[in-house]
């Protein structure tokens, strides 16, 4: 049997083992992922000793992402550039590889959802500079978009983002991000606003194309107050919930050999269990 197991402090909420869980059970793997619930200075030990734990890999979440990309033995591109690894695997000699997919998965999503969104003559406009903006924006820089206007409450985290990825980004002060809006042809809320249990986002669509599409990679609730209000003057809309089960692609081709789709059904499952507003 192949195991897995998604890392983190705490882990209680994590998804991933409902994600893993469901693809394990419908490609009929005899497979097991779990959530391992580790301290920060445990993670050094606890890395050194997958094998001996009987894991071929796993997934790490908050805090542990920075700390698995140092102890890794070999680092792909995204996860060098985003600063990160969100995925582990152990090769047949014993080294760990780590990646992060978090860009892959919100670029997959965006385009299953929506198709055509790339219009290189209008901006990208990214709300927020944390640790999911990273992925993000090293994303969409890969799919060589256009002019890439970055706006958050603290200026200087969006200041070290756009010279960290050198590409062309435009740093604006979080009071200009309604008027930032106005010719662009996607916007992307990476902040925590509008979660549940979080300050709702502040924002007027109102110089909005309607033809723009808009992406909040916050997944619960799954429509957020933002999908909502675009949604209601037309625009194209992209929810959270699709980035996080592409993420998880990669991961379990790795670690059990098969390559999982993501379904109606997966979502449908997810959903059961995700908040409305
Ligand atoms: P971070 O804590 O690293 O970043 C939070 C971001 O939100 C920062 O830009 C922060 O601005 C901003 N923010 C928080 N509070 C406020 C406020 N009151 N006013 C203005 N801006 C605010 O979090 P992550 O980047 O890890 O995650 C962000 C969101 O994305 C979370 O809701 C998370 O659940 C979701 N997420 C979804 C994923 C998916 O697969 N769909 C994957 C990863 C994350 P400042 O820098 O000024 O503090």
């Amino acid at each position: 049997m192949r195991r897995a197991c998604v890392i983190g402090w705490p882990i209680e909420h994590s998804r991933s083992p409902a994600i893993h869980g469901y693809w394990l059970k419908h490609y009929k793997i005899d497979g097991d992922y779990r959530a391992e619930a580790v301290r920060p200075e445990d993670v050094a030990a606890f890395l050194n000793s997958l094998a001996v734990k009987g894991y071929v890999g796993a997934n790490v979440t908050l805090p542990h992402k920075e700390e698995a990309l140092r102890l890794a033995d070999s680092v792909d591109a995204a996860a060098q550039a985003i600063g990160a690894a969100n995925t582990l695997w152990l090769d047949k000699a014993g080294k760990l590889h780590a990646s992060n997919t978090d860009a892959f998965g919100f670029m997959t999503n965006l385009e299953r959802e929506a198709p055509g969104w790339k219009d290189k003559k209008r901006p990208v406009v990214v709300l927020g500079a944390g640790g999911a903006a990273r992925a993000i924006l090293y994303g969409l820089i890969e799919a060589s978009v256009g002019r890439i206007l970055l706006l958050n409450r603290s200026r200087d985290r969006a200041e070290s983002l756009a010279k960290n990825f050198g590409g062309d980004i435009e740093v604006r002060d979080w009071s200009q991000r309604n008027e930032a809006l106005s010719g662009a042809g996607l916007l992307v809320n990476t902040t925590s606003l509008g979660m549940v249990g979080k300050l709702p986002l502040d924002l007027n669509l109102a110089g909005l194309l309607k033809d723009a599409v808009v992406a909040d990679i916050v997944y619960n609730p799954l429509e957020t107050e933002l999908l909502a209000a675009a949604r209601a003057r037309g625009n194209r809309v992209v929810d959270g919930l699709g980035m996080l089960f592409y993420q998880a692609v990669p991961g379990f081709e790795h670690w059990f050999g098969v390559r999982p789709e993501v379904t109606a059904e997966l979502r449908k499952q997810a959903e059961a269990t995700l908040g409305r507003r």
